[in-house]
């Protein structure tokens, strides 16, 4: 379904910027095309150092912190400033979305949540096991999980959050995409069938890959709920950058991810390479052979 999200708003007279997901009222325009992001010390952490690693050229600028209408903000550049009515594609990394210390407090609390019971059957009927439908109620780790298992998060280690095209449609309803198939008809619907954008991000998408297999940060950080963001308009002018570092947290030393291992409780693993490995063969599957 396309529909106009209630979301976009209007920070600039020279082009709309969109916020594709997150909270609304979570960013304003700050000057010179940079961006406010309501203040998270786990992403200005990441930020900081993301400006000295080899992956500085695949996130925002980052600015440090800024004091405004009582309230702190991240100062980064808005990636949309050299774009003409871009269209713009979020796309969440890895094969989980909470992280294991989310998932280990939910643990803790052995309480049966009928909520959450309610919630799964009323988007899959068949989902709870004979135990749960006895109970009438989940835990919150394995709700968490399965949730997950909506969408392609956890069969492709990506999932798409939010596209917005030039021409002002909006569509955030992939929570129940899921299959390779489905992927593929929003990234041609992305595009257009446009082969040269098709090829600029697939390049791109490779030369982040290499980089991040030698980035440091990378290494040493359990990245979860990150996405990149997707950035072209009729120019032909095509990107990708990193963004949404809120739930990126380092690892105790000297433990550190390949972030292609499959996760298993205690081993971090995010999954973000294998999403990047699974994006790059749909990506270069879309090209004309
Ligand atoms: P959530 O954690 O729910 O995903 P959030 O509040 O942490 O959301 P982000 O994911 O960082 O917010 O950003 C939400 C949206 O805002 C993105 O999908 C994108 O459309 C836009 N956005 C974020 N950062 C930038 C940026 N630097 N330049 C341009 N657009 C951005
Ligand atoms: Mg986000
Ligand atoms: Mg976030």
């Amino acid at each position: 379904m396309v529909h106009f999200s209630p979301l976009a708003f209007t920070l600039k007279p020279r082009h709309s910027w969109v916020q594709l997901a997150g909270h609304t009222g979570s960013f304003t325009a700050g000057d010179g095309g940079r961006l406010l992001k309501r203040y998270c010390e786990c992403e200005q952490r990441c930020l900081e150092k993301l400006m000295k690693d080899v992956l500085r050229p695949y996130v925002p600028g980052y600015y440090g912190v800024l004091h405004k209408d009582e309230q702190d903000f991240n100062i980064m550049d808005d990636l949309l400033t050299d774009f003409d009515m871009p269209s713009i594609m979020d796309c969440k990394m890895g094969s989980r979305t909470c992280l294991e210390e989310e998932l280990i407090k939910a643990k803790e609390c052995q309480r049966l949540r009928r909520d959450m019971y309610e919630k799964m059957i009323s988007v899959d009927p068949a989902a709870p096991t004979e135990e749960e439908r006895a109970q009438q109620g989940v835990l919150k780790p394995r709700y968490m999980r399965w949730r997950e298992t909506l969408s392609s998060t956890a069969t492709l280690g990506f999932r798409i959050e939010g596209i917005k095209k030039g021409d002002g449609s909006c569509n955030t309803g992939f929570k129940k995409t899921k299959h390779r198939e489905q992927v593929v008809k929003a990234f041609e619907d992305f595009v257009d069938g446009d082969i040269q954008i098709l090829k600029s991000y697939l390049k791109r998408l490779e030369e982040l890959r290499s980089v991040l297999e030698k980035s440091d940060f990378f290494r040493t950080h359990e990245v979860v709920g990150s996405s990149l963001l997707f950035v072209h308009d009729a120019s032909g002018k095509a990107s990708v950058w990193m963004i949404d570092f809120g739930k990126t947290v380092p690892l105790p030393p000297p433990m550190t991810l390949d972030h292609r291992t499959p996760w298993v409780e205690g081993n971090r693993e995010d999954g973000y390479l294998w999403g990047m490995d699974n994006l790059i063969d749909i990506f270069g599957s879309m090209l004309p052979r």
